[in-house]
């Protein structure tokens, strides 16, 4: 009912869109992030509303604004499926790594050889998994929510935008502006490879304050220069399987690395 559909914040009537959920191969984090912080659930239900989403609830509707697509595309049926997600949505939301880039599931990508991956690993039981594509590859993209997982914050504050018309702004500037506002000694100073020169701020240096390097999971900050992240990467004595593993490990460098630095498998 149109009622329903309409709140208002600070007496201003408020458009609640309908949002629906939907996962293709992935390990479905991204959607449960957004059930995970019982804290501003609520308010977020009383932002939009919701008519699909798996983890959440049994209904489903082919009716909604706004489709948040998770997870890669790896087999034909998931590109039917694609389609017809696009066809209906005003607004399709690249939800997370694996639909931005491929994510961790593109590593497959790596083997030259998947018909003996796939026996090795499915033997008699074998299933259908094509190479991994983003969700960009099969159709049009018009919003992306970078990380592994995305952050919960990010998706409220991206699904208010919408809801307000207020425009979205995504960091350029690198992980590393983050790590130095959190006043944390920097991981090289520890021997510790870190992406964070390079990858996409937004996710408040989690990994490094945390004494982890980042992995780029957020994928490229504008107009980084991948070379010099290379060249200081070996200068501290990392090996070029390291830095491959690290620049390879999400897939949103792919498209900024030399192909010969690939390693095949
Ligand atoms: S981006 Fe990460 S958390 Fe989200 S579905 Fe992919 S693997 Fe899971
Ligand atoms: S730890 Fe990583 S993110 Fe932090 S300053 Fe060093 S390179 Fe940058
Ligand atoms: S530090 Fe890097 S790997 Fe860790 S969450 Fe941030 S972007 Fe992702």
């Amino acid at each position: 009912m149109a009622e329903s559909r309409t709140r208002t914040y600070l007496g201003v009537p408020m458009y609640r869109p309908r949002v629906a959920f939907f996962e293709f191969s992935s390990c479905e984090g991204c959607q449960l992030q957004i059930l995970n912080n019982e804290s501003t659930l609520l308010d977020f239900l009383s932002l939009v509303e919701v008519v699909n989403f798996r983890e959440a609830m049994t209904e489903q509707s082919e009716d909604y604004e706004i489709a948040f697509v998770e997870g890669s595309i790896t087999r034909d049926d998931e590109i039917k499926r694609l389609k017809r997600i696009r066809k209906n949505a005003k607004t399709l939301v690249a939800m997370g790594s694996c639909a931005c880039f491929g994510g961790v599931n593109q590593l497959k990508n790596r083997f030259r050889n998947p018909a003996g991956v796939k026996r090795e690993v499915y033997g008699a039981h074998p299933v259908d998994s094509g190479p991994v594509r983003a969700v960009e590859d099969v159709v049009g993209v018009d919003l992306r929510i970078y990380g592994c997982p995305v952050s919960k914050d990010e998706v409220e504050k991206m699904v208010l935008h919408i809801a307000i018309g207020k425009s979205i702004v995504v960091p350029k500037y690198p992980v590393c502006m983050e790590c130095k506002r959190n006043e944390n000694i920097c991981l090289f100073e520890f021997g510790e490879p870190c992406l964070g020169p390079v990858t996409r701020a937004g996710c408040d240096s989690w990994c490094p304050s945390n004494r982890a390097g980042c992995w780029g999971c957020r994928g490229p900050a504008e107009d980084v220069n991948l070379r010099q992240m290379i060249r200081i990467m070996e200068e501290h004595g990392f090996s070029e399987e390291t830095i491959t593993d690290r620049l390879e490990c999400f897939g949103g460098f792919l498209s900024l690395m030399k192909p010969e630095r690939g390693k095949g498998g």
